[in-house]
């Protein structure tokens, strides 16, 4: 899967069962998000002859940062991971990063203009979480945000979680989002459960369907067609259906995420 912008390639690099680490590139340079496994990251790099001048990661769980130690000592390159304390960064000699940091990446990017990121802290899925958001409208959302669906909730609260889904609501709805796994299909089947009448949800199972059976990548996704059908960023019109009349959005979200678990 390529999307190029402005001169910028990114592209989905399968790991595991279900994991994408993504490479952002642009011309012999290179940044990855979440490299869970440094192998497949050292095998694309090479592919295509790319120097690997960046590491992002977005929170600790192991399938995320699992092969960053081993590529930052291949290519001295900086780590950035958020500001916690938590074991698995301390092997790593990262940059820390927090809500409204701005990071400027030179090299990679067009030639008379640099790549720029903001970090976003999103905790829910765990208390440290953060997304990458770049110029050009990419945000690479980890575990907060898949494709029709949500992390799990392995340490912050439901409102946590909430608030952290506001704030991707509320950028540019033309932003391309690059979850770090392929959940979309039995996402998807879920929010059928709970928006069975939303056509744009009916028309996203359609084609996801067709993308899977081609098995190519659902993602990226974009903004807009998440506020269309993601029932997690939906829950204030779900609120208005007849099946959780009188509930508040957040309460409507505790629901959801409570049944999804169990799905
Ligand atoms: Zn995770």
């Amino acid at each position: 899967m390529h999307v190029t912008s402005a001169s910028i390639e990114i592209t989905a690099l399968p790991a595991f069962s279900d994991n994408y680490l993504w490479l952002i590139h642009c011309g012999q340079h290179a940044l990855v998000v979440d490299p869970g496994d440094a192998e497949v990251v050292a095998q694309a790099l090479q592919a295509r002859q790319l120097q690997l001048d960046g590491i992002l990661l977005t929170h600790h769980h192991a399938d995320h940062v699992g092969g960053a130690a081993a590529l930052q000592q291949r290519w001295q390159c900086p780590v950035y991971a958020p500001d916690s304390d938590h074991p698995a960064y301390q092997s790593l000699q990262a940059k820390r990063v927090k809500q409204g940091d701005h990071l400027t990446f030179a090299h990679v990017g067009a030639l008379t203009d640099s790549l720029t990121c903001d970090v976003l802290a999103l905790p829910g899925h765990t208390l440290d979480h953060v997304a990458y958001y770049l110029n050009y409208r990419h945000l690479f959302s980890g575990d907060v945000l898949f494709g029709a669906g949500c992390g799990r909730l392995f340490e912050g609260t439901p409102a946590q979680m909430y608030a952290s889904l506001q704030h991707i609501a509320a950028l540019p709805a033309d932003t391309l989002i690059y979850p770090a796994h392929e959940y979309t299909a039995h996402n998807i089947a879920f929010a059928q459960t709970v928006d069975p009448d939303n056509p744009d949800l009916q028309q996203r199972a359609q084609n996801t369907a067709n993308l899977r059976a081609q098995n190519l990548p659902t993602l990226p996704t974009t903004l807009a067609l998440e506020l269309a059908t993601n029932p997690f960023l939906r829950c204030e019109a779900l609120s208005k259906q007849i099946a959780f009349q009188h509930w508040s959005p957040i309460d409507v979200f505790t629901e959801l995420r409570a049944r999804r678990n169990h799905f």
